[in-house]
């Protein structure tokens, strides 16, 4: 195990900004993991975890420890003539299990291709896309238990999943550091209906016989036309959540919008496009700070040359109050700020 001091934290946040940490380790084992934990104990640091960066903001470096996830494994460990079970490092890199599995002839995580990260992290938001969610296919998951100070397995009526949220997602309940998950694979094709931007592809490319790899490929196909990488463009995907109204504030605003995207919560709310919301405020690929919306997505914000935190702060609260004043809606930042 070899501890780093004062590294900066840009090399490790897909939107390539942040200060410094002041220490952080790379683990590739469970003993590495417990060491490290241990170390920091000894030292009275704090720990984060991080896999690939791609769901968090750094705003002023961290002072603690960083694990940075290298936890890898692959391993079928159960099959019948119907389903495959897989027990999964939590820090292999989510795309690339997607494309093993796919190649196995294996459905359930093909919809969600192409998710930066690792596969440890897909519980922590319950990642999701196309109408999928890692949630459906997990069947439990190995952690860290800090509080016990022991390793445990978790299923997944323990992970309290709902959208985009789990135990794991809240900073305040830090206490499970995910080592593996284990997945439930289906070995029969995946079956319509399809989200309609994924059938639109479908049926344009005359795409008719659904495989995990056909799926997997459109989706590939839809989500590079509209989602920069951020191997090239740094940003964090979805930069706000979907924000939540009322029905008497939506329909204020639907006289005035009729073309708004909206969709009925199951609390009696209305959920509406936060992508819809700034660019009909005119901001698609507005540029400030270092920082732009993308042109092909109003949802994602780029770092073009962005010095600071400082930077990206100031042009977040200039979409944010642009929106509230068309709209009298606040949005609300979707990756994690450490
Ligand atoms: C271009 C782009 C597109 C994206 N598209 C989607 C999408 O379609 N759907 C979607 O849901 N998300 C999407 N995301 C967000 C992101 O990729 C996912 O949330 C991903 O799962 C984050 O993985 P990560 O390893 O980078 O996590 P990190 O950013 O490293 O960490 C995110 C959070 O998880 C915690 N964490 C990480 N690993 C562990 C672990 N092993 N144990 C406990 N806690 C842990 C961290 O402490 C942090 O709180 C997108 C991001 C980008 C940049």
């Amino acid at each position: 195990m070899h501890i780093l001091t004062d590294v900066s934290l840009k090399h490790y946040s897909t939107m390539r900004l942040g200060g410094l940490a002041k220490a952080l380790v790379e683990v590739s084992t469970k003993e590495e993991l417990s060491e490290a934990i241990e170390w920091a104990d000894k030292h009275a640091m704090p720990l984060l975890m991080l896999g690939g960066g791609s769901n968090v903001i750094f705003s002023d470096g961290f002072n603690g420890l960083v694990i940075v996830n290298r936890l890898n494994g692959y391993e079928v460990i159960a099959e019948d003539t119907k389903s495959a079970t897989i027990k999964i490092g939590a820090g292999e890199p989510w795309d690339h299990i997607v494309k093993q599995t796919v190649q196995a002839g294996l459905s359930g995580i093909e919809k969600l291709s192409l998710i930066p990260g690792t596969a440890g992290a897909t519980p922590v938001q319950n990642v999701g896309a196309y109408g999928a969610e890692i949630a459906e296919v997990l069947l439990e998951l190995e952690v860290y238990d800090l509080k016990t100070h022991n390793f445990a397995i978790l299923h997944k009526d323990d992970c309290q999943f709902s959208y985009r949220s789990s135990i794991f997602k809240s900073p305040k309940n830090r206490r499970y550091i995910i080592t593996s998950i284990t997945l439930r694979l289906s070995k029969r094709p995946p079956e319509p209906p399809f989200y309609d931007n994924l059938q639109y592809y479908l049926d344009k490319h005359q795409i008719t016989t659904y495989t995990p790899q056909t799926i997997r490929d459109a989706v590939i196909a839809v989500r590079t036309s509209r989602l920069p990488d951020p191997e090239l463009t740094p940003n964090t995907g979805s930069f706000f959540k979907n924000p939540v109204i009322s029905v008497d504030h939506f329909n204020n605003l639907y006289q005035q919008y009729p073309t708004m995207a909206h969709w009925p919560t199951k609390d009696g709310h209305i959920k509406v496009a936060a992508g819809w919301l700034i660019e009909q405020a005119g901001l698609k690929g507005y540029q400030a700070h270092g920082m732009k919306i993308y042109e092909k997505h109003a949802l994602v914000l780029v770092n073009d040359s962005a010095k600071s935190y400082a930077d990206l702060a100031t042009f977040r609260q200039e979409i944010i109050e642009k929106v509230k004043a068309d709209f009298g809606i606040i949005l609300e930042q979707e990756p994690e700020l450490i």
